[in-house]
């Protein structure tokens, strides 16, 4: 997905021309689609337009931004996720179960 990093450390997955936190320009990044849960809340709330309860989790990308995304599915901490955007709103699905996951 697409995002910005600045040399400051500024990390976000939008598109910026400058970083909020210290002015300068800053790049375009593509971070990958995956993250490993950091928390999560068990919401269990309907958000506007989608039909299910939803939970609020906490997704740290590998070397990038943190976000936050609507789940259906129950995730762990450290649980690996898919990302997916739709209309600006982030949704992961955990990972299929694999043995040997490395990060
Ligand atoms: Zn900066």
């Amino acid at each position: 997905m697409k995002g910005s990093s600045c040399r400051c450390g500024f990390k976000t997955i939008s598109v910026r021309k400058r970083c909020p936190r210290c002015g300068k320009l800053i790049r375009p990044e593509e971070w990958p689609d995956e993250g490993r849960v950091l928390s999560h809340s068990s919401l269990g709330v309907v958000p506007n337009g989608l039909d299910k309860p939803y939970d609020l989790v906490l997704v740290g990308i590998d070397k990038g931004p943190k976000l936050l995304c609507w789940s259906s599915l129950p995730v762990k901490v450290e649980d690996l996720v898919d990302i997916n955007s739709k209309n600006g709103v982030y949704f992961c699905s955990p990972k299929q179960p694999s043995s040997q996951i490395r990060g």
